[in-house]
């Protein structure tokens, strides 16, 4: 099957809101700082926005307040006008979701199901707090599927009645950016996705964003 151009997407609709002057709300679901650092750069001029950090696939729990500290200490250095939304450790609803498929290979199942799930969580928030739109910074790592993510993404907006907002934040070099952000404000880049079982398998290319040593 043909792959849908997520980017023309995020691009016309960028240039429809600078057009317009308007700049409604959006809620960003943030995996880590890495990769959201350049995916805020991009929508920052266009939206008012509401970083959600609800990851419950990380593991340890240490790993879990590393990155989120991350994601304040760049929002505060980068003095983004940007709240932070985020949710209490608890991997439960993770492990239910991965239960029997530890052993899947990163892009298979247990991702799709791990990426659905935070997802659905980033569709309920963004109605409860009344955002207008809702995304997720998945899209900056090379790693993950962004097409499963934007179509995933565009059933969970029928779903809530909130739209979603269609993304490839790696290109238009947003993933290079990211590495250069990183550097920048010496972010912290995991060498594994999150998970235990991505842990586990840290030398395949299970990581969210670049390799820490790049
Ligand atoms: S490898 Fe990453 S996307 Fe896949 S299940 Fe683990 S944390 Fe989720």
């Amino acid at each position: 099957m043909q792959k849908v151009n997520y980017d023309r997407f995020l691009d016309e609709k960028l240039s429809m809101l600078q057009s317009s002057g308007e700049k409604p709300s959006l809620l960003l679901h943030s995996c880590c700082a890495p990769c959201t650092s350049s995916a805020l750069e991009r929508l920052f001029d266009s939206f008012r926005i509401t970083l959600y950090f609800c990851n419950p696939n990380i593991a340890p729990e240490e790993e879990y307040i590393y990155r989120l500290n991350e994601l304040k200490r760049f929002v505060a250095e980068v003095g983004a006008d940007a709240d932070i939304v985020s949710e209490n450790y608890d991997p439960a609803p993770f492990y239910e979701l991965s239960a029997g498929l530890e052993d899947a290979p990163e892009r298979g199942e247990r991702c799709r199901r791990c990426i659905g799930y935070r997802l659905r969580r980033s569709a309920e928030k963004a109605k409860e707090l009344g955002c207008q739109w809702f995304t997720t910074t998945l899209t900056t790592s090379p790693h993950k599927d962004s097409q499963f993510i934007n179509q995933c993404g565009d059933s969970l907006a029928v779903e809530y009645g909130v739209p979603y907002l269609f993304s490839e934040f790696r290109k238009h070099d947003g993933y290079k950016r990211s590495i250069e952000l990183s550097r920048k404000y010496q972010l912290y880049r995991q060498n594994y996705c999150g998970c235990v079982f991505s842990r586990r398998g840290q030398s395949a290319p299970a990581q969210c964003s670049a390799p820490a040593e790049v």
